[in-house]
């Protein structure tokens, strides 16, 4: 590991070992003797680790955090192209919020009535509520663990034992599920010739499966940006076509809430899910379910159930939420990176300006082509490198795994190892710097294997 980031690690670490003995002994800090001893060793290892920190010198000393568990630095030492990665990475906020809210039920702490962790003033977690509900431009506004628990919570509270529900022929495994789970079917709207989902094709499904059950789907969930290719669909579109129908339009954001500007009410969306861990530089479990005034009191149902023996009720809690969701560190740091996922958000220009320069260079390279939508629209991409990186595989005897050698080797990280036909990238959150290197990097590789470089 690189020394500073694993010296920066074993300060860290030495602080929360510092911490410990705060922790033990509360109220009245008096340290014993063996814990003024323990702190002044790791006070004086701490000064040493510092001035190792800048002389950016010195011997790893930690590998483990615990048992197995190794210490993470891809993003301190790598450029990461993983396409589900970039946009979760945590701001310096989050991280401090993990740290400060780590404990379990660390937000309880001024729960009062009516018992709802929407309903928490300190931390500010109902502010942040509203500021969510904005954010997204909708009425009513939940965080979720992961989006998948969003679609769950839609699918409970809309579709019953064989009702149908469509997605896209590119729509996500656990949208999928969540419909299954609720004893519905799911049926795909197929993607036209340019692997877009479109309003027409939307429309041909509904008549279809109309035809063929004599009943209407009960929900229709697409993807603004898909999962497979990184292509943009026509969300507003289908939400017209499925209003025609007076069916419910759910707008999957994974890929785009948190990191460019979504207006519930342009779109016409009656739901719109996000992924925090996905796009809004928070901690996984997270995510965002915004819904509108029409809705809010169906899939935000309250309890109305009580106990026969004990004649308990559950106040205002919500069922298909299960009462209270994500609790803790993960909110918190959801909420400390919040306030930069909002100006980051006006930056979407650039950051496609940067994917399509990063394209352009990438296609230069003699035998690469690109498997998404071009222009690009976004910054993850498919690309195809079957005519160039793939050649080189046939004859390697590391075969596939060359490539991610070779990018390892110049620190980058996160395209599928062994993958040389098609895989995916995504730049998000790179500096121009970072792009030029990255583009740089893949040069350098196609010349050293004699690959053409237009
Ligand atoms: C990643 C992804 C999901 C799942 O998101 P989670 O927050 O992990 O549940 C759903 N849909 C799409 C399109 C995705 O890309």
């Amino acid at each position: 590991m690189n020394i500073r980031a694993q010296k920066t690690y074993e300060a860290l670490f030495a602080l929360e070992d510092l911490r410990e003995i705060l922790r033990a002994t509360a109220p009245v800090h008096e340290l014993n003797d063996e814990q003024q001893e323990r702190f002044n060793k790791i006070l004086k290892s701490l000064r040493g680790t510092l001035d190792e920190i800048e002389k950016g010198r010195g011997e790893s000393k930690i590998r483990y955090i615990a048992d197995k568990i190794e210490l993470r630095s891809k993003e301190e030492e790598y450029i990461n192209l993983n396409p589900i990665q970039s946009g979760g990475r945590l701001t310096a906020e989050a991280r401090k919020a993990l740290i400060a809210y780590g404990d379990g039920y660390s937000v309880c702490d001024y729960c009062f009535k009516p018992f709802r962790l929407d309903h928490i003033k300190r931390p500010p977690i109902q502010e942040f509520h509203s500021e969510l509900a904005e954010f997204v431009n909708m009425e009513a506004v939940r965080v979720v663990r992961g989006a998948r628990r969003g679609f769950q919570i839609v699918a409970n509270a809309l579709l019953d034992k064989g009702d149908i529900a469509l997605i896209a022929e590119v729509g996500h495994y656990s949208l999928g599920l969540a419909i299954e789970a609720s004893r519905a079917e799911w049926r795909e709207i197929p993607l036209n010739e340019n692997r877009i989902v479109t309003p027409e094709k939307t429309q041909e499904k509904i008549e279809m499966v109309k035809k063929e059950t004599r009943k209407l789907p009960k929900l229709i969930a697409v993807p603004h940006i898909d999962y497979m290719y990184g292509n943009e669909h026509d969300v507003k579109g289908i939400a017209k076509i499925a209003h025609e129908y007076d069916i419910p339009f759910l707008y999957n954001g994974a890929y785009t809430v948190g990191i460019m500007p979504v207006d519930g009410k342009k779109i016409g969306a009656d739901f719109i899910i996000g992924s925090a861990h996905k796009s809004m530089a928070s901690p996984a479990p997270t995510g965002v379910l915004a819904t509108t005034e029409e809705f809010m009191g169906r899939i935000f149902k309250t309890t109305r159930s009580k106990g026969d023996v004990s004649g308990r009720k559950f106040g205002i809690k919500e069922v298909y939420l299960l009462g209270c969701t994500v609790m803790g560190a993960p909110l918190i740091a959801m909420m400390a990176s919040f306030p930069r996922v909002k100006e980051r958000v006006k930056n979407w220009d650039e950051e496609v300006k940067k994917s399509n320069y990063f394209i352009r260079e990438f296609l230069r390279i003699e035998g690469n082509s690109i498997v998404s939508e071009m222009p690009r629209k976004h910054t993850m991409t498919k690309v195809d490198s079957t005519g160039s990186f793939d050649k080189v595989a046939q004859t390697h005897k590391k075969k596939g795994y060359f490539l991610h050698n070779e990018l390892s080797k110049r620190k980058i990280t996160g395209i599928i190892p062994g993958a040389t036909k098609q895989y995916k990238l995504n730049t998000y959150g790179l500096s121009w710097d970072q792009i030029k290197y990255l583009e740089n990097a893949f040069r350098e590789i196609a010349e050293s294997y004699k690959i053409g470089v237009r």
